[in-house]
Parts: structure tokens; sequence; C-alpha cells
């Protein structure tokens, strides 16, 4: 019998073979057809977000160049996942890569030479997202392929990609990825494939989700932002659409004007010449139709790109052409505008789209070239790309050393602390430094106590903040002809005033009421930085439960309400001012009754609210207030208005229904309803007739109807409260035939032009729809109406006016043309009508929920509805 001899050798290489790691991953890397059984951009398939991480995930498991990773969750519970993806070697120092563009963004204490030397180390950081306009669908598919080939990727061209760049792919609206695949799948084979969606793609902000950047309300814009402005700091930031403007199959920067003031010159430059590396990469291709500098400007902040260009960060939008979801369309030249039927050649639209098929395909594959193309940019200028956000963040901050405003100081009485704790702390979210002084200080002669909140401009960002706190004077463009027109525009100028792509004045220090001083002198104050603004403890004073006294200028009283009501306590509002235990309330007090003081304190507690407590009830005239019965009208037209109304609501803990069409045209309201809101739509025809039949699957065709429109008047004469919103009081003078009229309703743009400004109003104090603001306070105007009342022979129907246009210095922020015509014009209006009321708000004041100070004039509105 042989007897086996193991050698030494082979034991060692038995037991190395025992305890040698797992091999590195397989690198076989199914593609998505693999997985999913059809190739991405195929005529009617589309992905939803569970589809694609679930993707994402199986190559993330056989492949080192790729890892998920999670920001938060989505508005509607998701995790929001994104992919980072670069070289094998990149992604295991990727730490140290964060680190050294961090470093490189902030430009603290860092030499030229050291920013020289990190630029030299580091990797570009780009971010490329899709899905934001859920129903722009080619850009969220188009980051599963772009995922595919750079993670598979062999030839050298994405080699040298992986190598110099690390690439972020966002999902920016998983919620609305999979609502939107939801809901084609729904309708597929069926006449109503390409019927629009009849909710809103964003829970509470649908389109408006990229008007929604600089102030962070959603879920995934916080997401973003943190990730952006916080964790990654990213040298260019990619954000897909896909509306170009027709016949053209893509727009590409430059962009329009007007351009943004707050930026760094280097943006811009870095944006046409990104710009024209996606236009060449497009010829390069043979894809024909790439156009630019028209249509999208960059005045306007709340888009995503716009706030990141004031963060330095290059920002990249574009938009691919569509048709709808994934079912393709055929074009031919007679289809397009009569200017583009010539194919004229122009220098921003240099090889003209001649018509044929779109498909989805062709959308996916453009936006893979766009992307690819700002990826080698990227790959190839990386070091200058890292070494600009170093000389952008220095120049800026050299630059507030030496002119004004040397900062922004926070003064501490402000009228509602609550809503400037919200936007301090979403502008540090965006990456803003609030420091706060530890001595007294005084400045440009006023004299602030310590603990004075304090935003020095000499911060990388501080460019950000100047457009968020300043007073916008927007540009008219006929002053500049030159300047602004491009060959291929097709805006005329001579006339009207051009009108910015969306709002020309946002400053938010006006929106939300709060009082910022701009600092005219350089500041000498020592001071520390501090991570959130948390306000003080909020407790009762005074002895006795009988009653307790909240203020009506805070929004933390109305959810100080709301919980008062739902534990069946009594809420009244002071008519008069009056006096009680010695101390002066004005009208509006808050009064609150048979309620514990151990409730009570809770409350001053979770709400950092100042409580007054009474040991017998204060003698003054009052308002009684029930929990209002509150309906909110949504159309199958569906309209960003009712969503960030719905959002407001829910954050100040309002209990609401949504009302349809067919719940109005069933009448009976009266029972079951205090309060209706009719939320500001595109116009009061969609309102009354809705989607032709035929259009839409039949649940979702007509409107209110005239019997529903019936059914409102009913719920009116027999007690109820209509809330009518912005333009959709059109709806109440045409219908309800009150005395009231717009006179902006028919005004032509050559007379009246103000598209979204903040404009001074004055208010009726004594109305309890105006409690709780101040005689005069900014507004938001967009698009807004102005009532003339006529005279009434009947005192009980005699509108009462609640606010109304200021006569002197109505403009404070943006852009006005005609404004004589609503100068000391109303602007809310009561009309009595049978037993109940419409209240007319004739401005949006609630406007994608950015203008807390006046968001109180809808919730009174609503509880107003409750006094008979
Ligand atoms: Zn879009």
């Amino acid at each position: 019998m042989k007897k086996t001899i193991y050698s030494p050798f082979f034991i060692i290489l038995f037991l190395w073979l025992l305890c040698r790691p797992l091999p590195l991953k397989s690198q076989v890397i199914p593609a998505p057809e693999d997985i999913l059984g059809f190739k991405i951009g195929a005529d009617y398939h589309l992905i939803n977000y569970t589809q694609a991480i679930d993707y994402l995930k199986k190559i993330a498991s056989v492949s080192d160049r790729i890892k998920l990773m999670e920001m938060g969750k989505t508005t509607l519970g998701l995790p929001m996942y994104y992919a980072v993806i670069s070289s094998a070697e990149n992604l295991a120092k990727m730490d140290d890569y964060r680190e050294i563009i961090k470093k490189l963004s902030l430009a603290k204490e860092l030499s030229p030479e050291e920013a020289e030397k990190l630029s030299q180390q580091g990797k570009a950081i780009v971010y490329i997202d899709g899905g934001l306009h859920a129903t722009e669908c080619a850009p969220a598919q188009h980051l599963v392929q772009l995922a595919y080939d750079l993670v598979s990727a062999k030839d050298e061209k994405n080699l040298k990609i992986l190598n110099e760049v690390i690439c972020l792919l966002v999902f920016a609206n998983p919620d609305g990825m999979n609502m939107v695949a939801d809901w084609y799948q729904k309708n597929l084979g069926t006449p109503y494939e390409v019927s629009p969606l009849p909710f809103l793609y964003h829970y509470y902000a649908g389109h408006d989700n990229n008007r929604d950047s600089y102030i962070s309300n959603l879920k995934e814009t916080q997401n973003i932002n943190r990730l952006v402005n916080q964790e990654w700091y990213p040298v260019i930031l990619y954000n897909h659409h896909q509306t170009a403007p027709f016949p053209a199959r893509i727009w590409i920067p430059p962009n329009s004007e007007p351009t943004n003031p707050n930026v760094h010159p280097l943006i811009v430059r870095w944006q046409n010449l990104i710009g024209s590396a996606m236009g060449a990469a497009f010829d390069a291709e043979g894809k024909e139709g790439a156009i630019s500098r028209i249509v999208f400007d960059t005045w306007y902040p709340g888009y995503v790109t716009q706030v990141v260009d004031s963060h330095n960060i290059i920002s990249i939008l574009t938009e691919t052409a569509l048709y709808r979801y994934a079912t393709p369309r055929f074009y031919t030249v007679q289809d397009f505008p009569p200017e583009y039927q010539d194919l004229t050649m122009a220098a921003f639209y240099p090889n003209p789209w001649k018509g044929g098929w779109w498909r989805l395909k062709d959308a996916v594959d453009y936006c893979l070239t766009a992307s690819k193309a700002v990826l080698e940019v990227a790959a190839k200028y990386r070091k200058e790309l890292l070494f600009n956000k170093y000389k952008m963040a220095s120049d800026i901050m050299t630059r507030f050393q030496k002119e004004p405003p040397y900062a922004w100081i926070i003064p501490q009485n402000q009228i509602d602390p609550g809503s400037l704790a919200i936007l301090l702390n979403r502008m540090i979210l965006l990456g803003i430094e609030v420091y706060e002084a530890q001595e007294e200080l005084s400045c440009d002669g006023i004299s602030y106590p310590r603990g004075t909140l304090i935003i020095p401009m000499t911060q990388p960002f501080a460019l950000f903040i100047k457009n968020m706190f300043e007073e916008q004077h927007y540009p008219d463009l006929r002053k500049y002809p030159d300047l602004w027109q491009g060959l291929v525009s097709s805006r005329k100028f001579e006339g009207a005033p051009i009108e910015a792509y969306d709002m020309m004045g946002w400053t938010l220090p006006y929106q939300f009421n709060v009082k910022v001083q701009a600092a005219y002198t350089p500041l000498s104050v020592r001071m520390t930085p501090i991570k959130k603004v948390i306000l003080p403890a909020g407790k009762i004073e005074g002895s006795g439960a009988a009653a307790f006294l909240l203020d009506h200028h805070q929004n933390a009283s109305f959810i100080a309400i709301n919980r008062i009501l739902k534990q069946k306590g009594k809420i009244a509002w002071a008519k008069k001012s009056f006096k009680s235990e010695g101390k002066n309330y004005p009208e509006g007090t808050i009064i609150a009754s048979s309620i514990s003081r151990n409730f009570m304190d809770n409350l001053a507690h979770q709400l950092n609210l100042n409580i007054q407590s009474c040991s017998s009830k204060p003698k003054v005239e009052v308002l009684e207030i029930k929990a209002p019965r509150v309906g909110i009208y949504q159309s199958w037209v569906a309209v960003e208005d009712e969503g960030w109304t719905r959002f407001i609501l829910d954050e100040h803990e309002f209990n609401y229904k949504v009302l349809h069409d067919a719940d109005i045209r069933a009448g009976n309201l009266a029972a079951e309803y205090d309060s209706i809101i009719l939320p500001d739509h595109y116009s009061t025809d969609l309102i009354i007739n809705g989607y032709p039949k035929g259009t839409m699957p039949p649940n979702y065709v007509g409107g209110l109807t005239i019997n529903g429109v019936n059914n409102l008047k009913e719920f009116v004469r027999q007690g109820g409260t209509l809330i009518f919103m912005n333009t959709t009081c059109n709806l109440a003078t045409g219908e309800f035939k009150p005395p009231v009229r717009n006179i902006l309703e028919k005004a032509r743009k050559d007379e009246f032009n103000c598209v979204g400004s903040i404009l001074q109003a004055e208010f009726d104090l004594s109305h309890p729809i105006a409690y709780g603001l101040e005689s005069q306070q900014p507004i938001v105007f967009a698009d807004s109406c102005a009532f003339d009342i006529f005279p009434s022979f009947d005192q009980k129907a005699t509108p009462r006016i609640i606010a109304k246009y200021a006569g002197d210095n109505l403009l404070l922020s943006g852009y006005i043309y005609g404004e004589k015509l609503i100068q000391n014009k109303a602007a809310i209006v009561e009309v009595p009508l049978g037993k109940g009321r419409l209240i007319l708000l004739g401005f949006p004041v609630q406007y994608r929920a950015q203008p807390r100070g006046t968001f109180k004039l809808l919730f009174n509105s609503i509880y107003y509805g409750t006094v008979k």
C-alpha cells in the first residue's frame, strides 16, 4: 500500500486555498435586457424605480466599479438610492476623494499651492440625475443604461472617465417614476395609452418639484441638497429634462437671457464650454436637432440648476425632445412651426432636425450622448475643474471682504420666530454658515445684543445667500436687444416686456416676513458657528387655567389650535385688543379654554410657544372657532397649487377631505363641510369642463359642470365658506356674480405684466382673516388678481376688502409693468352670499409653500368658515 506523503509545499498551498479571500467580483456584468427581457428605451416599455434599483443592485453585486448608497426617504417612504460609479481603485478610496473636493470647495485656510496639489490628487465628482419630472421618462431610463455602459466598459474613452471621474447617478423622484410607469402600464394598448396623469407625479409638488430647490420643502429636495452641498460637492451637476422647444431634439447650454448675476463668471463660461462639447458630440454622431440660447434662462433660483450655480457647481440643464411615455411618434416638416420648416442653419442650431420617427429609444440615446459628453469634459479637465472650485470660493470670499454686504444680521425681535428658524435651517442645509455673536455688536449705527445670529459673506457660497436675501431687480430685456437675441430666437421684443421663464422676484425674508439687515460696514465681533437654529423652549407664563392666550402672528399657533380642538378644548379669537392681568393683547389673540394646563404645557414645549395663562377668562368680545370641516377640491386636471395647499395643511395638522368632481356634482355639501378650498387652476374652463370625453379613461373626464357650480352656490347659501385661490377667483366673479370684478382677468401683456414678484400689501387688521398679519406686509404676486368693487344697495351683500395693494412703493422685489392698474386696488375680498360667504384670496398666499408670512390668510379663512 502506497503511503501518501504531503509535502510542506502542498500543505501550505492547501491552507492558502482555504484561507484566501473570496475571488474578486466576477465582473461579468448582465446588461439591462438580460434582466428585464427588453432593451432600455424599447417601444412601449418603461421600467419603474423598483426595477431600476433591483438592476443596479444586481450589477453592484458583481462589479467593484459601482456602489449603491441611500440618501434618505422619499415623501411616500421609499429609500432614495443613488449609484456611485468609478474605477475600483477610486471607489476603494472614495472617502479620501470626498475629503479633497470638500477642502477645495470650502477653500478655508488653503493656499493656492496646496489647492494646486489637491487638484492634482483629486477626482472630478460629477452628479447626473434623471426623472425629476417623472413624465419626462427618458432621463430616468437612460441612467440605467449609463450605469451599465460605464460599469461594463473596456474601451479607452470610458476607462479614462472611470479613472478621472467619480460619477453620482441620482433618481430624483422615485415616487413619480413608479406612478408614471404604473399609469402607462395600465393604459397601454387602450385608447388612453398617451393620456396625461390625472394626479400630480410628486405627491405634493408635481412639476413644481423643480421650483423647490432654494427652500427645500420636499424630502427629495432636502436629500439632494444635503448630498450635493454637504457630502459630495460635485464639480458639475447635470439635471436632465425632456421638453425641447419643438422641433429641436434637444436643448443644450448656452442658456437664454436673463442671466442671474449671483454666480461666478467661470460658471457661465464652463456651461457654454460643456454645451459646445455636447453639441459637437451630437453632430459627430449624426444626431440632428441640438439647439441653444432660447427659452431656458437662469434667472430664477427655484430650479436645482440655479441653486448649485451659486454654490460654485457648474450646472447643466438639457431638455431632450419628448413624445409621451414610451409610445413612438412620426413627424414631418409640415408639423413644424413655419420658421423651422426651411431648416435654416443657425449659430445655435447648426444641424436642424428634419423630422421622422421619434421614439423613447432616441430620447434615451440623446441623453446618453449628452451625459457622456459631460463626463468626457470632466475627465479631460479634471484638474482645472477641481482648481476652479477653490478659485471661485476664494474669489467670492475676497470680494466680500472688500464690498458690502459684509454680512446679514438677524435681529432678535422677530414677529414669527418659528418661521425664521425654518428659513435659517434650510439655509444651513444648503451649506450656508450661520454664526452666533458671542458679544454685543454695533453695525451701521444699530446695536445688537450678544446671541444675535449673523451670516457673514466671507464664505464660499455667499452668492447663494445674497441671491436669497437681497431684492431682485429684473432687467427689462428690451433695453439690451443685442445682448440676448440669438439668431434662432422667435421672441418678439417690441411692445410687451419680456417675461422670465419663472418668477422675477423671490426675496426669502420678504416671503417669510422676517427681518434681516445687510451690514454695509465690515463687522468685527467674536462669533461661533451653529449647526442648527434652535428656538428657546416655550413655556406657560402666569398661574391659573381658566384660559390660555396664544399669539396669532406665529404659524405654530395654528398647529396648537388644531391640537386643542382635537382634544375637545375651546378656541376663540378676540375681536378687539384687550388687557389681561396687566398686559395688552391685540385683536385676534387666540384664547384657549376647557383644556388642561398639563396639555398646554406640553404644547408650549413641543411647539416652542410662549403661552400666557389666565385665572379668569379675559373680558373681551370673541369669535368662537370650531373644529373646521374642510374640503379641498382636487381636479383631475392636476394642479400643483392643490398639492402645495395640502402640503401646508398637513404641515399645520389640519384635517381635511379631498373632493373630486363627482363629490361636488353629488351635492349636499353643507351637511359635510364648513369650508371648501378651490386651489389655483390653469383656467376656470378646465375646472368646469375638465378633460373632454375620449381623452382620458372615463373616470377622469368632465369637470365640476354647471351642476357642480350650482351645488357650490347652494353650499354657500346654506352657510358654507368657499375659498378661491389666486386666479380661481375668476370662477367666483364669473359664475357667482358678486359685485366684484377682476380688472386683470382680460388685461393684455403690454398693459400689465407681473408673472411672479414680491409686492407690498396693506391689511385691514380688524377683519378675522387678517388676524396675525401686520398692517403692511410683503406678498407674492403671480399673474394674480386685483378687484374693483361695485356699489350695491344690499348692505348685507356688500363685499368687504381685507387686503389691498399698496399705493406707493408697490414693488418690493422682481418686476412689474403697468403697476398703476393695481395700486390701491383690492387684493382679498369677502363677499357675503346667503348665509355663507365667498372669500377671494386674489394672490397666492401659500405659493409653492414658500411665503410663510401669509399662510395664515388661508388658515384664518378656513376657521372663519366655522363662524356662522
Ligand atoms: Zn422638466
